[in-house]
């Protein structure tokens, strides 16, 4: 484990911050709370080949967390050399989520459960930060993980106006959490979340629960890597008092 505290003798050394204490946790959702970037996955590359734009798997992997409008303008500048109308990108974005409900609800993501529990035993804060703007979002909360995440400490994409990997939508998650980011960690699956998360000045942790290899991840500035969210719940003990002993 002595490649926790390396991680967090240069977060600390980076940050100029004195110490870390944790008092939340902020959780993208889609790859970290869901099992659903392999739905996702499916229904981007289905919806944008319906307009001409082109989208593969990996490109939406590589993409995840930007908001929808953001996907959908990166590749149609690719294409057309300028920006989409808002009309068009509603319109793509509306198909897109309606290719995803095609699928079935997705799973919760292995131990992410097992993790919250854990968290809210100690008293530690869990925050919502996701740039996903699904309607159904607040309801399936309440019914998979209920309990665990109060509404008002949720960042969606109606909260933001840049989104990931602009560090905004995590600075809004400490913010809602009332914390500092010494006192936070994020918890990540994507590269553009992990950035964000990195800008936010936050320690950022990667789960590593889709095909991107794991240098991708930490390329994009991840403190630390687990291989699964179960595998970060099953080393939290380890972890928290490793963070503790810095205080
Ligand atoms: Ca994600």
């Amino acid at each position: 484990m002595m490649q926790i505290e390396k991680a967090i003798a240069r977060y600390l050394k980076n940050s100029g911050h004195p110490y870390m204490h944790l008092k939340a946790v902020l959780f993208d959702m889609d790859g970290v709370l869901f099992d659903s970037m392999p739905y996702h996955a499916d229904a981007w590359v289905t919806s944008m080949e319906k307009y001409g734009l082109p989208m593969t798997r990996e490109i939406a992997f590589m993409n995840e967390g930007r908001t929808g409008m953001n996907t959908i303008n990166m590749i149609y500048h690719q294409v057309h050399g300028k920006d989409a109308s808002k009309e068009l990108i509603d319109e793509i974005y509306q198909d897109k989520c309606n290719e995803f409900a095609k699928h079935p609800d997705p799973e919760r993501m292995p131990g992410a459960l097992e993790l919250l529990t854990k968290l809210k035993a100690m008293g530690i804060t869990p925050v919502l930060v996701t740039g996903s703007g699904q309607h159904t979002l607040f309801a399936r909360f309440d019914r998979d993980y209920p309990g665990m995440f109060e509404h008002d400490k949720m960042v969606t994409a109606y909260d933001v106006k840049y989104g990931k990997p602009n560090p905004e939508p995590y600075l809004m998650g400490l913010k809602k959490a009332g914390v500092a980011p010494n006192e936070a960690i994020v918890v990540e699956n994507a590269p553009i979340g992990i950035e964000a998360g990195r800008a936010a000045g936050v320690f950022t942790i990667a789960v590593n629960t889709g095909p991107l290899k794991d240098s991708v991840l930490l390329d994009a500035g991840a403190n630390l890597l687990f291989s699964s969210m179960q595998a970060l719940c099953d080393n939290w003990e380890i972890l928290i008092q490793k963070f503790e002993r810095h205080v």
